[in-house]
């Protein structure tokens, strides 16, 4: 057992100072003054700390991603110690651009490896092209048979490198994913990458307008990525939808109008969009492949998933956001987004995934995953099998 004692916890609701049992991976209890003899645990005193939920980086490429550069582009696997110290402790894996030298087969392997080697993983089923290949020949029968899925993606739209699904196609992929995700008791999201086309949101909107398929079904990525889809996002989530902010970026793209999340957050906020639907994800080991205006590769940088916390640092700091307000897209928002259970909060029930912060410069002190501390005082204690 883990006694984490005194932490001043976010979770992500500010519940103040109170103390934390840990017993078998799982919280046991949260509230002031915990009595129980040091023989049967490990104290520590969490007084210098913020204790807040492990956060939940839904828009891994584990099995790395893209490669549009060629085949000395392809983008490498992430390893433990990345998510770890970026105070990840849930990642969701998921094919890219890439779903001919990258599978379905290896992600499942990855996500499993990760695991084994310490924080809890998922995955979505297929990659950017529509029809989605899958494991087993169906979304739905990926959602029913194989527990690490939870949804379909990242299924690309308004972008060059998209399949150019037609409605029916993209409309039957979602029909499924809902399906699959209701009998299997699963998100059955579909996550959606979005380019820089034009068409933004368009095909989404339509089969809003022409089935049945509720809006929250569908989690479209990358919605900072140009000042036009951005404001396009504003509006969507307004109208209900559900939004995520990639959180890995360059000087470059920032400065041919990618809105950083942090400020992009502030911007949503004030603009009267509902927190609960807004997330962070880091597109961690994807490549950030850089076109001219004739579709030519420039350059090509890749995706951090520590980037993921430092965005919600940067909404505290620089942005006045409130740490129990920009806390949410990391932790409580896709938990429940994603249904997510046991993740997302500190509260009894829940599993041990908590993050401890300093609280001057609200840098990573310590990371526990499933009960367990991968990085104590800024040190990282547990690596992956080959790093
Ligand atoms: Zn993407």
């Amino acid at each position: 057992m883990l006694l984490l004692r005194n932490a001043d916890i976010y979770a992500p609701a500010k519940l103040g100072r109170a103390d934390i049992l840990i017993a078998g991976g799982r919280i046991e209890r949260v509230e002031p003054g915990i009595r129980i003899s040091d023989s049967y645990c490990d104290a520590v005193d969490a007084s210098p700390f913020i204790a807040v939920p492990g956060l939940i980086d839904g828009h891994v490429h584990v099995t790395g991603g893209g490669g549009e550069g060629g085949y000395a582009t392809r983008t490498p696997e992430v390893m433990l110690s990345d998510a770890v110290r970026g105070g990840v402790t849930t990642v969701v894996g998921c094919l890219g651009t890439d779903g001919v030298t990258r599978s379905m087969a290896g992600l499942l392997a990855k996500a499993r490896g990760l695991d084994e080697e310490g924080i809890s993983t998922f995955i979505y089923t297929g990659h950017y092209a529509v029809p989605v290949r899958t494991l087993t020949g169906s979304i739905e029968q990926d959602l029913l048979f194989i527990d690490k899925v939870i949804g379909v993606g990242e299924v690309a739209l308004s972008d060059h490198r998209s399949s150019q699904p037609t409605f029916d196609q993209f409309v039957r992929t979602a029909a499924e994913a809902r399906r699959g995700g209701m009998l299997s008791g699963k998100a059955g999201i579909v996550n959606v990458h979005m380019g820089d086309g034009p068409r933004g949101l368009a095909l989404i909107r339509r089969v809003l307008a022409e089935t049945e398929i509720p809006i929250t079904q569908f989690l479209p990525t990358h919605i900072n990525r140009n000042p036009m889809l951005f404001d396009e996002g504003i509006a969507y989530a307004k109208s209900g939808g559900l939004v995520d902010f990639t959180t890995s970026t360059v000087p470059a793209f920032l400065d041919e109008g990618e809105v950083k999340c942090s400020a992009g957050l502030r911007r949503m906020l004030d603009g009267g969009v509902d927190i609960s639907h807004i997330t962070f994800t880091s597109d961690g080991q994807g490549s950030l492949p850089d076109f001219d205006a004739q579709g030519r590769l420039r350059r090509l940088e890749i995706g951090r998933v520590t980037s993921l916390f430092a965005e919600v640092r940067d909404a505290v700091r620089d942005e006045h956001v409130p740490l129990e307000i920009a806390l949410q897209v990391v932790t409580s928002t896709p938990a429940r987004i994603l249904k997510l259970r046991g993740k997302g909060v500190v509260a009894a029930g829940a599993d041990a995934d908590i993050v401890l912060l300093d609280p001057g410069d609200l840098g990573i002190c310590g990371t526990i995953a499933k009960g367990r501390w991968l990085m104590r005082d800024r040190q990282g204690l547990v690596k992956g099998t080959f790093e």
